[in-house]
């Protein structure tokens, strides 16, 4: 299996346009030790070795225009038109997981995953999304919780487990059961496994026992501490309000998932985080307990 990460930053990439908290400043001004990201989205084939092998595509961030440009897998190979992009998977209904679909709207038909939920809060309740739909851009294949699929063609299994995540904020009908709101994805070959969770408000047993059966865990490390926002001055939303488990803390990533054997990888990076400061106390707690943190670029053979 092979995963190429096109982007590993939360919403808004690093640096953020509007943002002038230290890491954007610093990443500016080369003040600090650190690379710029584009917004999070992964690309996964079971099978890197033929040269036809089609992809699949784990969320479609705003930047993803460019982050296809940027890696020549997924550019037409023969024919007039074309792609390996063979389908998109979807963890949430979040702004910068899905703006990228409106940059795939030239004809080229796809398999769209998502849970029920997801669909209907993006493209039953919003006309520019519906249209991607009505325009047979893309085929809906409904995710359930814990049923596995079969993508053939990238030579993958696909399975969604339901974890605890926010509702996002542009929903205004009041919902009583948020689940399927968030999935994390569990990616299989014959020989190796992932599981993909880049948003995770809260982490289950469930989820820590199934990213015990993986060899990689590419893992939501959106904030250092539930108040980044508060001590960066850039905000006064909790990592928790906006869906994040933090890395820190007791109930946290690091303290939850460090025990795992799989290779473990931090991505959905936020901006403010301390561990994108490659010289950081953070950044050399996470390296020490085991975690890589996630780059633009990076390919994960396993
Ligand atoms: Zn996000
Ligand atoms: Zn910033």
């Amino acid at each position: 299996m092979r995963v190429r990460v096109l982007g590993s930053a939360a919403g808004g990439g690093f640096p953020q346009w509007n943002c002038n908290c230290a890491n954007c400043r610093g990443l500016r001004a080369g003040a600090i030790r650190a690379k710029p990201r584009s917004q999070c989205s992964i690309a996964v084939t079971g099978d890197a070795s033929r040269e036809s092998s089609k992809w699949m595509l784990l969320n479609a961030s705003p930047d993803l225009r460019a982050q296809i440009s940027s890696f020549p897998e997924l550019l037409p190979k023969d024919g007039a038109r074309g792609s390996s992009i063979a389908s998109v998977l979807l963890t949430d209904a979040e702004l910068d997981h899905v703006a990228g679909l409106l940059s795939l709207r030239e004809a080229q038909p796809l398999e769209l995953h998502c849970t029920r939920r997801v669909f209907e809060w993006l493209f039953e309740a919003n006309p520019v999304f519906g249209a991607l739909i009505e325009a047979s851009r893309f085929r809906w294949r409904p995710m359930e919780n814990r049923q596995s699929i079969e993508r053939d063609e990238a030579g993958l299994q696909v399975e969604a487990i339901f974890v605890g995540g926010k509702v996002p904020t542009y929903v205004k009908t009041p919902v009583d059961d948020p689940s399927g709101a968030t999935v994390a994805y569990k990616i299989h070959d014959r020989d190796a496994s992932i599981v993909y969770v880049p948003a995770i408000k809260r982490i289950s047993e469930e989820l820590v026992s199934v990213a015990g059966e993986c060899d990689c865990i590419l893992f939501d490390g959106s904030f250092w501490s539930d108040d980044e926002m508060a001590r960066r001055g850039v905000g006064t939303r909790t990592s928790l309000a906006m869906g994040h488990v933090p890395i820190d803390g007791p109930d946290g990533s690091l303290a939850r998932l460090s025990h795992l054997r799989a290779r473990k990888v931090y991505t959905h990076v936020n901006n403010t985080n301390p561990i994108l400061d490659e010289d950081s106390p953070e950044r050399r707690a996470v390296e020490r307990a085991g975690w890589e943190v996630a780059e633009d670029g990076m390919d994960i053979v396993l």
